[in-house]
């Protein structure tokens, strides 16, 4: 493998990292040599997700995180240190949705969803800060979506938190630069997984109208996200800060 995109003795921390978009990332980075911990709740998913990092060879491990919680987000953290030595990449891919019109939304679910995607995303950027700076640097790479670009009408709150994802990781890029840790937003397009199977449920004909939009003419897949992960983590994008790269088979480029 070309060493600017060689993550052996790197450590990641991948929230959400037990299924979907956040597995296909943590293979990629275990694959490209990465020590990988998975972080998020559901434990039969996570088993699941061992087995198959386990395929790569690269060290792996799992802890328990519920991102709307500051302490469990603070031992994620402190035991990845204790089992690998360090941190240097954090991908906040942990996300959650409800979609429905705007007008019917509770204040609790609005809330609900600014929490998980963007106070998250704060949150675990904010802790992982010192751990980054310890190793001299990192890279943080943060989880946007089509939405953060373009409005959904079945999804306000969504879109409102995967906006002000791409802005705070502009933010972050400018405040961290001096400590070289670099913070890039990755948007995927329409993706099969569990999340999006299940807006193919709940919205009419989406399934279609995402195919006939993306010139490439497929839905993504998680392991589409695996070469940016791994781009974003690695040496090959040190002078890359506060941007936001669409994963997306050309669904953003067409109007
Ligand atoms: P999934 O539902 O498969 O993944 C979501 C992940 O987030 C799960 O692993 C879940 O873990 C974790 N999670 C949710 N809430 C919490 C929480 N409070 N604390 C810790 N972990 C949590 O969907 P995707 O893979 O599709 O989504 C991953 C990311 O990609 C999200 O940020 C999503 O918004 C984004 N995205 C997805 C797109 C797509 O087309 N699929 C398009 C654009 C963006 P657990 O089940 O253990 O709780």
């Amino acid at each position: 493998m070309n060493s600017a995109f060689d993550l052996a003795g790197r450590v990641a921390v991948v929230t959400g990292g037990n299924g979907g978009i956040g597995l296909g990332m943590a293979l990629g980075l275990a694959r490209a040599g990465a020590s990988v911990m998975i972080a998020a709740r559901n434990v039969i998913k996570t088993e699941a997700a061992l087995s198959e990092l386990k395929s790569t060879g690269a060290p792996h491990g799992a802890v328990a995180v519920d991102v709307l919680d500051k302490a469990s987000i603070e031992r994620m953290l402190v035991l990845t240190a204790e089992r690998f030595g360090r941190v240097d990449i954090l991908i906040t891919n942990a996300g959650t949705n409800i979609r429905k019109a705007p007008e019917a939304y509770s204040l609790e679910e609005w809330t609900e969803v600014l929490d998980v995607n963007l106070r998250g995303t704060f949150a675990c950027a904010q802790a992982v800060y010192p751990y980054l700076c310890r190793a001299g640097g990192g890279k943080i790479i943060t989880i946007g979506s089509m939405t953060s670009i373009f409005g959904a009408s079945f999804a306000a709150p969504y879109s409102a938190s995967k906006g002000g994802t791409v802005q705070l990781s502009k933010a972050l890029a400018s405040a961290w630069a001096k400590d070289n840790i670099q913070v890039n937003a990755v948007l995927p397009g329409w993706i099969d997984t569990e999340l999006t199977r299940r807006a193919r449920l709940e919205v009419a004909g989406l399934e279609e109208r995402v195919r006939a939009r993306t010139p490439q003419g497929r839905w993504g897949t998680p392991e589409d996200l695996a070469g940016i992960a791994v781009f974003l983590a690695s040496p090959a994008s040190d002078f890359i800060t506060g941007t936001a790269i669409a994963v997306d088979g050309g669904y953003s480029a067409q109007a």
